[in-house]
């Protein structure tokens, strides 16, 4: 019966698949069968459709690349095929995108919960202080942001024992990838519609991914809403940052400006500054861009603090299932925990950016030191539950060489949200991004060469 020729395209599920008699009956391949020539054969075709289709980026081996366009260019790291992700999960988080979109801006809007919120980490985070000095200097003046620009990334894995989808964190500054995971979509979908019938894949499973689109529509949209056919967007970007030209500015996104790094002197923060005090509209606002940090999130995820912000019961219960365990420092018990049992815990600072985790051993270690060195330094970080996705077999394609090797993978559903005053003009789920990791790093950065771009089968 062809439901128990059933097994999956990445996921080493097949046998429980099987006594669980499968999940359905779409026809999806099992990798390990796959023949070597096939692969090589793909693998060429991908990388040609790479280079035809742009799915490139700057070459670091070629000297002029990223000063002469169109010089050094190399693919983009790419899973050869798309991991499979249950079709009710993927639901689940587009459907909570927009809820998402709306948190944000209801808790920009506390600038009293901001603050105190962030209060304790100010003292001892240096990067985070800066950001909440501009933050109040625009409280005193009053400052309204009447139009509001969002263009957010909420990332998930899915947790292989609980079953649960749960939120990594909630990007809402220089979120990336939305175009070059655009492309990666449209890459797998050509294979599968070439390879469909050696594969026996349905080149329908991979949804379509807009995000490139929908994010451009934003800006423009936001554009428009500042009403000076004159102006021009501005893209803050690294590393010459204080360009601003001689035009009138209706958008400022910044690409930049997330990390201590973006401000090598005084004169960034002053320009930063002076944008927030502009009337552009920015991508993000102080206030969003505070939103995003993993200290705002988790308090979020403690009792009744949605509630503050959000008033359909629903929507609040949807958000707060795909909640994994956030703690502050503070919280004696689970610090204990978390000595006794590292592994099962990942301690995070307040930066983006990837990198900057602790994981394992070294998270017993940072926690015994902070003990010592006395309460003030538990505020720079949280505590997250450490979620355990399932792991798999994938072909990752790296530098023009594909290599076979387990992975797992985690899910960004993109946002944005636009709006003037009380009026909605864009709030939305704007396409996603699959990126897949080899199991054995802890985090896998697609630039720092451990994680490919990917997108999803659905089944
Ligand atoms: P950043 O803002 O630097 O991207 P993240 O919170 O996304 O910070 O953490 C970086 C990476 O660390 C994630 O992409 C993921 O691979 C890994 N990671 C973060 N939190 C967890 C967690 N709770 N469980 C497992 N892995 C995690
Ligand atoms: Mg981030
Ligand atoms: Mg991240």
């Amino acid at each position: 019966d062809s439901a128990r020729k059933t097994p999956t395209l990445k996921c080493g599920r097949t046998a429980q698949m099987e006594i669980e008699g499968g999940s359905d009956s779409k026809p999806i391949l099992d990798l390990h069968s796959l023949d070597d020539n096939l692969v090589q054969k793909m693998v060429y075709d991908a990388l040609v459709w790479s280079s035809l289709h742009g799915l490139v980026v700057g070459d670091r081996n070629v000297q002029r690349s990223g000063t002469v366009p169109g010089v050094g260019m190399v693919h983009a790291p790419f899973a050869l095929l798309p991991t499979v992700f249950p079709e009710n999960q993927w639901k689940l988080a587009c459907e909570v995108a927009p809820i998402f979109n709306e948190l944000v801006d209801r808790v920009s809007l506390d600038g009293k919960f901001l603050q105190e919120s962030l209060s304790r980490t100010k003292k001892v985070d240096a990067f985070t202080s800066r950001l909440l000095d501009i933050h109040s200097k625009m409280l005193e003046i009053n400052k309204k942001e009447e139009i509001r620009l969002g263009l957010h990334r909420s990332d998930y894995m899915l947790d292989e024992k609980t079953k649960l989808l749960l939120q990594i964190e909630l990007n809402t500054i220089s979120t990336s990838f939305p175009g070059l995971g655009s492309v990666v979509s449209e890459l797998h979908r050509s294979l599968l519609k070439n390879y469909g019938e050696h594969l026996g894949c349905d080149v329908n499973c991979t949804p379509s991914n807009d995000a490139a689109n929908r994010f451009s529509e934003a800006l423009a949209k936001a554009w428009i809403e500042y009403n000076n056919p004159k102006a021009v967007i501005m893209v803050v970007v690294q590393p010459e940052e204080r360009n601003m030209g001689g035009h009138a500015i209706a958008v400022i996104y910044f690409r930049a400006g997330y990390a201590p790094t973006d401000y090598p002197s005084e004169a960034e923060w002053r320009a930063r500054l002076l944008m927030e005090h502009s009337s552009a509209i920015k991508c993000p606002s102080i206030s969003y861009h505070l939103t995003g940090t993993k200290k705002i999130q988790q308090e979020l995820a403690k009792p009744n603090v949605l509630e503050k912000f959000i008033d359909n019961k629903e929507d609040i219960a949807k958000l707060r299932k795909c909640f994994a365990g956030l703690w502050s420092l503070d919280d004696a018990d689970i610090v204990d925990t978390a000595i006794e049992k590292p592994h099962l815990f990942v301690m995070k600072p307040q930066r983006e950016g990837g990198g900057n985790n602790i994981y394992g051993d070294d998270v017993r270690e940072a926690l015994l030191r902070l003990r010592k060195d006395g309460k003030e330094q538990n505020a720079a970080y949280i505590l997250m539950q450490r979620i355990f996705p399932t792991d798999s077999a994938t072909f990752l394609v790296r530098d023009g060489s594909c290599h076979k090797d387990h992975a797992v993978s985690e899910l960004g559903i993109y946002g944005a949200y636009l709006r003037n005053k009380d009026k909605v003009i864009v709030n939305e789920r704007s396409g996603y991004l699959m990126r897949t990791k080899v199991s054995s790093s802890n985090e896998g950065g697609v630039a720092a060469g451990f994680a490919v771009l990917d997108s999803l089968y659905l089944t």
